[in-house]
């Protein structure tokens, strides 16, 4: 069964979040604060997604957001967001989360960004072409999902694996922010090219010697990014 923990305090919200995942196939788990969604996520270590609302009463979203991540790195993660609440997206994608969803939001958007989040959090099957790609100072390895650099580990989220893997595969060619976000998030995710852009500030904090003058990501202007030189 496909588990996912819906954190929302809002009643009316939770339920209809709730009942359209159920309709879509999902098993949930309801939490209505921070504290209930960690202790929830304790007691289900199969939860798979978790959406994460950002206003609760006691911790916040991205308490919890960060809190989880401290712990597990491979569970999706979606921030339901308010509309008028525009930095809160880079907000929660900085402290670890995959997605975001701005409410008011359709059945339809929702159980699509938590579809597409299952397919990349490894629940389909892919042949593997090699068991690792190495270029010093990374060795990435393809069968446990995991990144290294110069031999420590280097603790990443599905996307942002995702990403490095992208560009390990392609050294040197320059990828456009469409591209990147086509191969990492899917063809029929439908969010905004930013995502892009703040999911790389984030892998550049974890893996640059020097974040702000990268040498491994580089910037290309007015167009994405590159892999080295
Ligand atoms: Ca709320």
């Amino acid at each position: 069964m496909r588990k996912v923990l819906v954190l929302e305090d809002e009643e009316n919200i939770r339920s209809f979040v709730v009942i359209n995942l159920r309709r879509a196939g999902y098993e949930t788990i309801e939490a209505g604060t921070g504290e209930e969604a960690l202790e929830a996520l304790e007691h289900h270590p199969d939860i798979k997604v978790a959406l994460l609302d950002i206003m609760l009463p006691g911790i916040d979203g991205f308490e919890v957001c960060r809190r989880i991540r401290a712990m597990d790195n491979r569970i999706g993660i979606i921030m339901l967001t308010a509309r008028t609440q525009e930095m809160d997206k880079v907000t929660g994608l900085m402290t670890g989360a995959d997605d975001y969803v701005t409410k008011p939001f359709s059945p339809a958007e929702l159980t699509a960004r938590v579809d597409a989040l299952f397919r990349r959090t490894g629940g389909e099957a892919e042949v593997l072409p090699a068991d690792e790609i190495y270029q010093p100072p990374f060795r990435l390895n393809i069968r446990n999902r995991t990144l290294e650099k110069n031999g420590q580990r280097v603790k990443l989220t599905q996307v942002e694996y995702g990403i490095v893997r992208l560009f390990m595969e392609n050294q040197g060619k320059a990828l456009s922010r469409e591209e990147i976000l086509d191969a990492v998030w899917g063809k029929d995710y439908f969010g905004e090219l930013k995502i892009v852009d703040v999911n790389i500030r984030r892998l550049r904090i974890k893996i640059e010697d020097n974040p702000t003058s990268p040498m491994y990501i580089n910037t290309v202007w007015g167009f994405g990014y590159k892999w080295g030189g």
